[in-house]
């Protein structure tokens, strides 16, 4: 008996070491790594500096307690805010979390206008995480079982400004969380104007503005923030997945009259923010901007999709879509069995949404990395199609 519960269907392959864009297995074969922990391991495995400073900070100090100050966790919170212009940081350990502390920061905000059941807009198709609240405001195809859920969530088309104006008369509304671009919905993009509609719509209605930049977020479209390259700024913003590079941390920033909605009692995790957590995602941070990885992210995205296009040009694609390096190609039919095939080309890649390849590569990767990458789904998809004839 496997005494695993078995929340995932995991491939046959063990990995036990890893060295940049690579990961070995216990038998020594290296796979290039095209999915970097579903966006996690930003630098890639086992960065140099990323060593050097997590040795250094088990040396000195693991864990203390949120009951006392935490250095590493003021300097990420100013660090964050001044990248982000997000005032106030509270951290956690994930990206569901962090989606429960803006859920909650936007309920105290209604509260506190006198609003007796805030509500939070939400989209269809949206990824926020498993935890029961985050579960709320996620795609209603995760949550059968699970009832009853938490209430307080209307749910509207992606990218569709009309159906959110809809509830311009509806006094209980706080705010709306999305993602700018959805990450496990298959990589969806709105249009490039959403974001900013989506300001003015909150604007004009005193609603919170909530993004989810959990997947997208720290660098990976080619900024720090997705928001950025629309020329808006959020109230509420979440993140996780890059931002320890391998080391869990979440966080949920705001401006500061939001966070100050957080008094003592009001919040509050055991682990969130930990000196260990804070010192692999100020390194994250700081090597981010030293090797210049978000133009990294946006240059390798543009090689890796025009190298992608060329290579697959005469194969049945549906759409090949990216931004920095979240990249997906679509396919016509529903996918069977690629990753495992995958594997047998010493490639990790994901599927989502049955049609999507997800490719969401370390924010190091080269242009060698990107023309393997490239040769090896141009074997795999001409096996795969030849297979399905
Ligand atoms: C992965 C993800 C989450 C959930 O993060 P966990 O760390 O798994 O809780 C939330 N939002 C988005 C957009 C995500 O991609």
């Amino acid at each position: 008996m496997n005494h695993l519960m078995q929340t995932y269907n995991r491939l046959p392959v063990r990995f036990v070491r890893g060295e940049g864009c690579w990961l070995f297995d216990h038998e020594g074969k290296r796979y290039l790594d095209a999915i970097a922990g579903i966006a996690v391991s930003s630098l890639g495995h086992a960065h140099p500096k990323m060593v050097k400073n997590l040795q250094d900070q088990i040396e000195k100090l693991l864990h203390t307690s949120n009951l006392y100050q935490i250095e590493l966790q003021e300097q990420l919170a100013e660090k964050l805010g001044h990248i982000s212009g997000l005032d106030q940081a509270f951290f956690c350990n994930s990206g569901a979390e962090a989606n429960e502390a803006a859920i909650k920061l936007a309920r105290l905000w209604g509260q506190n206008k006198g609003i007796k059941e805030p509500a939070i807009i939400v989209a269809e198709g949206a990824f926020h995480g498993r935890t029961l609240g985050a579960l709320a405001a996620t795609n209603g195809r995760w949550h059968e079982g699970f009832s009853p859920l938490p209430g307080g969530f209307f749910r509207v088309p992606y990218d569709n400004l009309q159906a959110i104006e809809a509830f311009a008369d509806q006094k209980d509304i706080v705010a709306v969380l999305v993602e700018p671009i959805q990450g496990e919905s298959g990589i969806r993009m709105p249009h490039l104007d959403y974001l900013a509609h989506l300001r003015a719509l909150c604007n004009r209605y005193n609603w919170l503005l909530m993004l989810d930049e959990v997947q997208t977020g720290i660098g990976r479209s080619g900024a720090w923030f997705v928001y950025q390259k629309r020329g808006i700024k959020p109230d509420v913003l979440t993140l996780a997945k890059g931002l320890g590079g391998g080391v869990p941390i979440g966080a949920c920033l705001a401006q500061k009259e939001i966070a100050a909605l957080f008094t003592p009692g009001k919040h509050g995790s055991t682990f969130g923010g930990n000196p260990l957590a804070c010192r692999a995602a100020l390194t994250v941070l700081e090597v981010i901007e030293e090797e210049g990885l978000c133009a990294n992210a946006h240059e390798m995205g543009m090689l890796l999709a025009a190298s992608l296009q060329k290579e697959l040009n005469s194969m049945p694609i549906a759409d090949i879509r990216h931004e920095g390096l979240l990249l997906a190609i679509e396919l016509e039919d529903e996918i069977v069995d690629l990753p495992l095939q995958a594997l047998h080309e010493a490639l990790l890649l994901n599927v989502t949404q049955k049609k999507v390849i997800r490719l969401l590569p370390p924010l190091i990767l080269d242009a060698t990395h990107a023309q393997l990458i490239t040769e090896k789904i141009g074997i795999l998809f001409a096996k795969y199609f030849r297979s399905k004839q």
